[in-house]
């Protein structure tokens, strides 16, 4: 009998469900460790079996149902609430792509005195995109231009 085999069989012995067998009597007599934990485990044990679990308190039913009724009488708020997220959220883009758009334009009018902004700020993220927006457009111009050439040498 070692250390491991008896307290797989504690529970059962602290909760007075077996009784220990002579091997399992003799370690626990032999071993500190183990009749320790036997005695912890049967003190936690007899307090779970003193421990009342606490009645819910007797108004919990009615305002639980108090409660649903209130969210099943407002079913148009819920609904306009739904309706209002996605005009909400449409409100934000259209909004959001007016002040790019106003930015973007503002940039283009003031570019020629406009000084370079600072390396790494956001001003100056876009201002890279903006330059090489306009390079890959020319880039097309150029493509389009060669795919004419080649259209008109080969009919
Ligand atoms: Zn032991």
């Amino acid at each position: 009998m070692n250390c491991n085999q008896i307290r797989e069989r504690m529970p059962d012995v602290a909760a007075g469900l077996s009784k220990p067998t002579a091997d399992e009597g003799k370690h626990l007599e032999s071993c500190a460790a183990c009749a320790e934990q036997l005695r912890a485990m049967r003190a936690t044990m007899t307090l779970l079996d003193e421990w009342q679990v606490p009645e819910p308190s007797p108004y919990f039913d009615v305002r639980l149902q108090a409660r649903l009724r209130e969210e099943m009488a407002k079913p148009q708020a819920s609904w306009l609430q739904w309706f209002r997220r996605p005009v909400l959220a449409a409100a934000l883009t259209v909004l959001f792509g007016v002040g790019v758009g106003l930015f973007v334009t503002r940039g283009r009018i003031a570019d020629p005195g406009q000084p370079v902004a600072e390396v790494g700020t956001a001003v100056s993220d876009l201002q890279t995109l903006e330059k090489n927006h306009e390079m890959y457009s020319d880039f097309e111009l150029l493509d389009d231009l060669d795919l004419q050439q080649d259209v008109e040498a080969n009919p």
